[in-house]
């Protein structure tokens, strides 16, 4: 058997012992064991763990660590979360295991008052925990200076995507010190969060942390194939005709736009039985949602990944992947949903022809098959088509396009010397590029990408 790793493994110190031990902590969790010594090596790392797995600890651990004490005025450790109720929480996180340690951690965020918050900036700073809108204005208005960051923590990034601070993320990345520390944790892969790692990340190292306590055993999972999104919608109204079976049934689906289209076709079928989340609805909505369905008032929630996690329903007789999940970690995550407490829970997915891979990927993260049930022949195999699905149209069938006997020959005349020169990409740029072999502009994304590759 795996020999348990206790806080004594990790290499910290008294301050963060005794901390350790007021607060009654006496093993690491996974992700905290895993992520410390890659976190503490200083390089780029992307951590998939959800809240409660003690992801806060598992960042600020190897932070505090190596956090030399300091007067400078200027932070070196910015923490960018996506709501206030986060700032607040993680400061509080830090400061009770920073209680032996001589650290000054300031919270900031959007709704109060800036000229408070500037003065405190003023008084000097190590830690900053921020949203990313109140951190930006702070920073241009010269106050907050970013020079000094040396590590930059993204938390909750695929909240902070979904609600859409792509945008602002990337103003605050131009504005930071090019050599940092990028520290990025997600609870669950989406497109968003893969682009972002792409785009800004040299080869991150990636920690996943098994969703703790999915009770894989007590969970029926089964799949279905399915030609199209109306075929999927046929097949999802057919089951739920049962009512007896299928009476508190989550749907995920991984978009908002297909989440409403889905939830406009239920509606019409089922009318006042389903409702539906996503970070384009309200907060009072979305809860408002969810306690309706937790109350058994609507029997079906429509959810994306992000909107879902969580979530914490007792009951769900039905978890149903109305697409099939990219990521197996977030296969992970909806699945958990049901089967709670010892109850046997039931999780169906749909694939299209163009998810079989996805489900080949899921089936061989959790080493088994997903047993594949006949369509059933009541169910209409729809024709219609969304945008998505409809063959691109080709060029090649485009009745005006000049047909290849008709294309210009060579130009009849010799090109003059002057013009004969190849265009060798000789500017100063390129030939410091070549010598120095990194970018010399900021956040080269280009750059960064090539490099990655190799
Ligand atoms: P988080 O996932 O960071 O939101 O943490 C979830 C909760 O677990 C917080 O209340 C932490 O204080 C707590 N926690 C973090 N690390 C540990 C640990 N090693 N043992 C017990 N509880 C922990």
């Amino acid at each position: 058997m795996e020999q348990q790793v206790t806080f004594q493994d990790l290499n910290l110190n008294t301050p963060l012992y005794n901390a350790l031990d007021d607060l009654g902590f006496e093993y690491p969790t996974p992700i905290q064991s895993q992520a410390f010594n890659v976190v503490a090596s200083g390089k780029d790392v992307v951590g998939i763990a959800q809240t409660g797995t003690g992801k806060t600890f598992a960042y600020m651990l190897p932070i505090l660590r190596h956090l030399k004490y300091s007067r400078q005025d200027n932070p070196r450790v910015l923490i960018l979360v996506p709501t206030r109720e986060l700032v607040v929480q993680v400061v509080e996180e830090i400061e009770k295991l920073a209680a032996y340690i001589n650290v000054r951690v300031l919270g900031v965020y959007g709704g109060t008052n800036i000229n408070t918050q500037k003065q405190a900036v003023a008084e000097g700073q190590d830690i900053i925990v921020a949203t990313p809108g109140r951190l930006f204005d702070l920073a241009l208005s010269h106050v907050l200076q970013l020079k000094s960051i040396q590590k930059l923590v993204i938390d909750e990034v695929d909240v902070m995507l979904d609600l859409g601070f792509r945008h602002q993320l990337l103003n605050i990345f131009d504005i930071l010190p090019e050599r940092r520390q990028n520290i990025m944790f997600s609870a669950t892969m989406t497109e968003d969060v893969d682009d972002l790692i792409s785009d800004f990340f040299i080869t991150p190292q990636r920690i996943t942390v098994a969703v703790s306590g999915t009770p894989l055993h007590n969970i029926e999972q089964s799949r279905y194939e399915v030609a199209n999104f109306y075929t999927k919608v046929n097949l999802l109204e057919h089951l739920l005709n049962d009512t007896e079976t299928y009476n508190k049934v989550l749907i995920f689906v991984a978009f908002k736009k297909l989440a409403d289209l889905l939830f406009d076709q239920l509606e019409e079928r089922f009318p006042g039985q389903a409702c539906v989340i996503h970070s384009n609805k309200t907060q009072n909505y979305r809860l408002r949602s969810i306690e309706q369905f937790r109350a058994g008032e609507n029997r079906i929630l429509i959810a994306t990944d992000v909107m879902a996690r969580g979530l914490d329903i007792e009951n769900i007789s039905h978890v149903i992947n109305f697409d099939t999940p990219k990521y197996p970690e977030n296969y992970m995550h909806r699945i958990g949903r049901t089967g709670r407490a010892e109850q046997q829970g039931h999780a169906l997915t749909f694939s299209k022809e163009k998810e079989f891979e996805a489900i080949q990927t899921i089936e061989s993260y959790m080493d088994m098959k997903v047993p594949l049930l006949d369509f059933p022949s009541e169910v209409e195999v729809s024709k219609q088509l969304i945008e998505e699905e409809r063959p691109q149209i080709r060029e090649r069938n485009n009745p005006t396009k000049r047909s290849d006997e008709d294309a210009p020959g060579p130009a009849y005349h010799e090109k003059k010397d002057k013009n004969k020169k190849e265009n060798l990409g000789g500017s100063y740029k390129f030939k410091i590029a070549a010598k120095y072999k990194k970018p010399k502009t900021r956040g080269d994304k280009n750059y960064n990408k090539r490099n990655k590759r190799k």
